[in-house]
């Protein structure tokens, strides 16, 4: 193997390193993302910020929600968004895949309880 060979091969060497690196960091500029795979994540617990101007939704692990509830019995979790704690337990609508928050009104006199709905599309839920 003479010296140009060598050259070219120490040449081609880190311009793959500096693929692998760009490629890994589109990776992880990507990772915001992984907001999406969360919310469909059946194991997280679905969580809506009621702050009008936030209504942030957003998702803990049963493990993160034990956790907080060691350390903050009687709270919720603050939004990550606008940090208040200003937040509901929430499902998450299979029409329009956005997060709500259950209502369990009583139905007037004499009336059978309406079927629940999502807020956001008025679509009948579970
Ligand atoms: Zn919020
Ligand atoms: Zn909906």
């Amino acid at each position: 193997m003479d010296r140009g060979t060598l050259i070219k091969l120490s040449i081609a060497g880190l311009a793959l390193a500096g693929a692998a690196v760009i490629a890994w960091r589109s990776l992880g500029s990507s990772a915001g993302g992984g907001d999406d795979a969360e919310k469909y994540d059946e194991t997280r617990t679905r969580w809506l910020c009621l702050e009008a101007a936030c209504r942030r939704e957003f998702t803990l692990s049963t493990a993160e929600l034990g956790a907080f509830y060691r350390d903050h019995e009687d709270q919720n979790p603050a939004c990550p968004a606008c940090e208040k704690q200003n937040t509901a337990r929430a499902s998450r609508c299979a029409s329009c895949e956005r997060f709500y928050v259950p209502r369990h009104e009583p139905p007037p006199p004499g009336q059978r309880p309406k079927p629940p709905s999502c807020p956001n599309c008025g679509k009948p839920v579970r």
